[in-house]
C-alpha cells in the first residue's frame, strides 16, 4: 500500500521530470472523468502535489487525481522509449513534447477541475501530516471528536489523519509508546500532543530516507519484526490482526504498556 511519503516521493519526481510540460495527448481508462481530457491538450503541467495517499496534477484549472492503492505505479518514459508493461495495464498516458508519464494499474484516476478535486478531498480526509495545512489543534481536535475508537484503528482512517499507512501506523504508536489497543478518550493530552508530534516528524522522515533512495528498514522498531527483539528493552515484539481493520499489527508491550500519567494518582 502507498503511504502519504512514497505518494509524494511520486509527485516530487513528476515535477522534476515534467513540470512546465505541455500536454500533447492523452489516454485515460477511468470511470472517473468528468470532463472531456482533449480539454487539457495545449495546456501546461504547472504542479505536482499529494493530498494524504492521493497524487495531484494541477494543469491549469483542470486536474487529475492518481491513487495507486496496492498494485499501481507511475513510470516516466524518454518520447522513443517502449512501455514496460503491457498496454491494457495503463490507466493514464499523457504525451509531453520530450517524454511520456504513464500510469499502470491504479484502481483511481480522476479528471474534473481541479478545485473540484481538492474540495472534495479536503472534505472527506483529514489534516496530511505533508501538507502546510497541518495544524496539531486542529488534528487534537479530529481525534477527540473519535474518542471512542482504538488509536490503532484511527490512525489509519484516513477521514481522521490523511496519508498515515500501516507501516508509519505501527512506527509511529511504537514511538509514542502508546498500544494500539488504547481508546483515544482514554490517552492523556501529552500522549495525544506527543502522537501527533512523531505523525509529522515520522512521516517527514520516511519522505527523507525515499529520497536518498536508503533502506526503510533500518528505520523500523516493530513493522515485520514479530519474535525479534525490541530495539528499546530487549522483549520480543508481539504479532496480531487489529480488529476492525484487520491489518498487520507489531507491538512492544512492554514499551507501550498503559502508563498512567502521574495526576492519576493525586488525590
Ligand atoms: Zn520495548
Amino acid at each position: 500500500m502507498v503511504e502519504g511519503p512514497t505518494a509524494k516521493l511520486y509527485s516530487i519526481m513528476i515535477n522534476k521530470a515534467l513540470l512546465n510540460g505541455v500536454i500533447e495527448d492523452i489516454y485515460v481508462k477511468s470511470r472517473r472523468v468528468y470532463i472531456d481530457p482533449k480539454k487539457l491538450l495545449g495546456h501546461r503541467l504547472m504542479l505536482s502535489d499529494t493530498y494524504g495517499k492521493n497524487i495531484l496534477l494541477r494543469i491549469d484549472g483542470y486536474g487529475i487525481r492518481i491513487h495507486l492503492m496496492l498494485y499501481g505505479s507511475i513510470h516516466i518514459y524518454e518520447a522513443d522509449e517502449e512501455l514496460k508493461k503491457p498496454f491494457n495495464r495503463v490507466r493514464l498516458l499523457i504525451k509531453f513534447p520530450d517524454r511520456r508519464l504513464v500510469v499502470y494499474n491504479a484502481p483511481i484516476v480522476e479528471i474534473n477541475y481541479f478545485r473540484n478535486i481538492l474540495d472534495s478531498l479536503k472534505s472527506n480526509l483529514g489534516l496530511d501530516p505533508l501538507r502546510r495545512e497541518w495544524n496539531k489543534d486542529e488534528v487534537l481536535k479530529y481525534l477527540l471528536k473519535n474518542g471512542d475508537k482504538k488509536i490503532g484503528v484511527a490512525l489509519l482512517d484516513q477521514r481522521i489523519v490523511a496519508g498515515i499507512g500501516n507501516i508509519l501506523r505501527n512506527e509511529i504508536l511504537f514511538r509514542a509508546k502508546i498500544h494500539p489497543e488504547r481508546l483515544i478518550k482514554d490517552l492523556s493530552t501529552e500522549e495525544l500532543n506527543r502522537l501527533i508530534r512523531i505523525s509529522r516528524e515520522l512521516s517527514r522522515e520516511f519522505l527523507r530516507i525515499k529520497l536518498k533512495k536508503r533502506r526503510l528498514r533500518d528505520l523500523l522498531y516493530v513493522y515485520n519484526r514479530a519474535g525479534k527483539n525490541c530495539k528499546i528493552c530487549g522483549s520480543k515484539i508481539k504479532f496480531y490482526m487489529q480488529d476492525e481493520i484487520n491489518r498487520k499489527t507489531f507491538v512492544c508491550e512492554y514499551c507501550q504498556r498503559n502508563r498512567p500519567s502521574l495526576d492519576t494518582f493525586i488525590i
